[in-house]
Formats: C-alpha cells, sequence, structure tokens
C-alpha cells in the first residue's frame, strides 16, 4: 500500500529563491494547461494530453513571453501538466457520473497568493543523496528533517510551501502491511464538539491544553489581525502571525490525531464510525467548528493505520440517530438539542449523550460489517 510521509526541509536563502522560481513556474504550466483544455472544450476539439504538454510546455519554452520556463526543471512543468489534467478530468468525470462519491468542483486556477504553493518531481528530478540530503533539480541539495524513518524508496516528492512560509517535502512510500496480533475487542467512536472523541467502552478523549492553547492563542492573533489597517506593513506581519499560529495549531491537531488512532488501532480488532458527511451535525451550522476539529483528519488516520495493521474499519454511512437511541432498550427518543448532555430513557436507562451514540456506533458498525462479510443480522436501528 501507498503511504505519504513528510518532513520538514530547510532550503537556504538562495535555494528559496530558485524554489520559489519553480512554484511560479509550475503554477503558470498549471493555469495554461487548465485554460487550452476549457478552449478546446468550448471551441469543440478534442486536445490530447500529448497535445496540451507540447502547447504548454514545449512550446511555450520557446514562446518570448514564457522562455523563462526553461530556468526550472522539465519534470516540474510536465506533472504540472499533468496535475491540471488529472484536477480537469476528476471533474469531468464527476460530472457526467464516471466519477463515484463526493462531487469534485471545477478546477480552480492556481494563484501567487494560494496559502499552499507545490511542486512535484518524480525520480527524474529528484534523489536522496549519501549525505542523507534531497537532491532537487535545478534547486539542490535540501536539507532535510528525518524525524522518522523513510520505510522504502520514494517513487515521487511533492515540495510545499505553506502560509507560515515553512517548507515540507511530501514523499509517497510503499509500505507492507504489518498485520498486529488478534485482539477480541471492538469500538465505535463518538466524536464530539464538548470533548474530542467518547469510545463506546467509556473511555472520553479530551482534547489536550496545549492544543486548546494554540487555538487561542490563534484566535488573538486573528482578533489582531481584523483591527489592522488594510494595506498597512503592520497587517502583514499579523497576518504572517496568523499564518503561524495557524500551523502550530494544525500540526499539534495532527499530532495529537496520530497519537490517539495509533493506540485505538493497536487496542482494537475492528474501529467503527459515523460518516461525518451524513451525520446530522454537518448539516447544521456547526459544519464549520466540524471541521475545524480535524474530524476528518482522524477518521483518514484510522482507516490508513486499520488497512496497515490488518484491523477492520467501518463507517457507517447511512443516517442513523445515534444520540436519538436508546442504546439499552433500541426506542428512538426523538432529537436532543446538543446542550442537552445527559437523558433517561423511558425505559429508565439513564444515558450520557456522547457514551450512548458510542454504544450505539459500535453495534450499528457490527450490523454493518457482519452484513458485509454475507450475514443476515439487521441493524439495531
Ligand atoms: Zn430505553
Amino acid at each position: 500500500m501507498q503511504l505519504r510521509y513528510q518532513y520538514r526541509v530547510y532550503p537556504t536563502p538562495g535555494q528559496q529563491d530558485l524554489l520559489a522560481r519553480s512554484f511560479g513556474c509550475a503554477r503558470v504550466v498549471f493555469n495554461d494547461a487548465l485554460r487550452a483544455r476549457q478552449d478546446a472544450y468550448a471551441a469543440g476539439v478534442t486536445l490530447s494530453d500529448t497535445d496540451v504538454q507540447k502547447q504548454v510546455v514545449t512550446a511555450a519554452k520557446k514562446a518570448p513571453e514564457r522562455v523563462w520556463l526553461s530556468e526550472v526543471a522539465s519534470v516540474v512543468l510536465v506533472q504540472a501538466c499533468q496535475d491540471a489534467r488529472r484536477a480537469y478530468r476528476n471533474w469531468f468525470d464527476s460530472m457526467s457520473g464516471k466519477r463515484k462519491g463526493r462531487k469534485v468542483g471545477a478546477p480552480r486556477f492556481r494563484s501567487r497568493k494560494d496559502n499552499r504553493q507545490a511542486i512535484r518531481l518524480t525520480r527524474n528530478g529528484c534523489s536522496i543523496r549519501p549525505n542523507r540530503k534531497l537532491y532537487v533539480a535545478k534547486v539542490g541539495e535540501l536539507k532535510v528533517a528525518w524525524s522518522r524513518y523513510l520505510p522504502s524508496d520514494p517513487s515521487s516528492v511533492t515540495i510545499i510551501k505553506d502560509a507560515a512560509g515553512r517548507y515540507f517535502a511530501s514523499f509517497v512510500v510503499e509500505v507492507d502491511q504489518q498485520p498486529l496480533p488478534e485482539v477480541d475487542s471492538e469500538v465505535g467512536i463518538d466524536l464530539g464538539l464538548t470533548t474530542f472523541a467518547v469510545l463506546s467502552a467509556g473511555r472520553v478523549v479530551d482534547s489536550p491544553r496545549f492544543l486548546r492553547r494554540a487555538e487561542r492563542t490563534l484566535r488573538k492573533a486573528q482578533q489582531t489581525l481584523s483591527r489592522k489597517e488594510e494595506g498597512s506593513n503592520n497587517r502583514a506581519k499579523a497576518r504572517l502571525r496568523v499564518a503561524k499560529a495557524h500551523a502550530k495549531v494544525a500540526d499539534s491537531r495532527r499530532n495529537f490525531a496520530h497519537q490517539q488512532s495509533t493506540v485505538i488501532i493497536r487496542d482494537n480488532q475492528a474501529v467503527y464510525v459515523e460518516d461525518l458527511a451524513v451525520s446530522g451535525l454537518v448539516r447544521t451550522r456547526l459544519a464549520k467548528s466540524v471541521h475545524d476539529a480535524g474530524w476528518g483528519m482522524f477518521t483518514r488516520m484510522l482507516e490508513e493505520k486499520a488497512r496497515r495493521y490488518g484491523r477492520a474499519f467501518v463507517k457507517i454511512d447511512r443516517w442513523f440517530p445515534s444520540s436519538q437511541l436508546c442504546s439499552a432498550c433500541g426506542v428512538v427518543d426523538g432529537p436532543k438539542p446538543l446542550s442537552i448532555r445527559e437523558w433517561t430513557c423511558p425505559c429508565g436507562a439513564v444515558h450520557d449523550r456522547d457514551l450512548n451514540a458510542a454504544i450505539n456506533i459500535l453495534a450499528a458498525g457490527r450490523a454493518e460489517r457482519l452484513n458485509a462479510c454475507g450475514g443476515t443480522v439487521s441493524p439495531a436501528a
């Protein structure tokens, strides 16, 4: 299976200039390729992938207004061209129904002001040198902070610059599955708003204090930014401070999600979560805070680790009232506002809202898994 491994890199000021040039050229080629495809489509002309590449890379390099494209590695330009092709295809297939799943929007043109600047290279344009530096064509050898062991030779690398001005190398590597010894326990997880998560066995996972502190710093930085005058120097400084605070929150969140997902996968043979795209919460005004809480990232980590370590991962993908259903008697007791943390079912059972939901998710997940295995059990809901 393929996984992404990301490391911080520290380019010298000279290398930063060269990277900036590569980011710029990749952006221009991406936009040119997108425009070429749109124009061809509007004119009813079919344009092959090779045609597009010839037009926006090979021919463009000879044009006076694009001659600077030759200053960067051509693999970067070719990959940008392919990124545009994939974005366009995904959108097209999504519209025609060929691509399943969530609708993909029309590809957006890239801008110099985007929060994330990136180039993608294949083995043609990058390699890890014996001195452990990462060689990138036309940029040089970059210093990498190897924070964890890279399990195999990468087939491609993306160099990223984020809004906080940090650089990263993101590798795609092939890793072996490493099934863990089987265990008996299974778990349903209710992702919460007041707490990070509640597990069906009763464990409450709170957001750690360092994360809450980072979030507070971010809020303050955002307030300061909103008070600065448009276009002023101070505003630019405040914006960078917000970006840095943002990056810190994102990092803390990712680390925390990694720790938690590792423990959950280690301790359980099967993990069940609600698919948030269909859960009641996301359709409400809470949508923003839901995304902020990083649930998507967390469930993706669980899914990936389950696959890697031989555990079952099931998303309950139909809507079911996990917080209205009594996990003791099965009665649906009607909707409950989020402020209600505890309720008593007519059957006499007293429920903690989130724990009850987690237990229901466990039951529904088990039923769904049995069905998928050819069993005949119907979901309790
Ligand atoms: Zn009941």
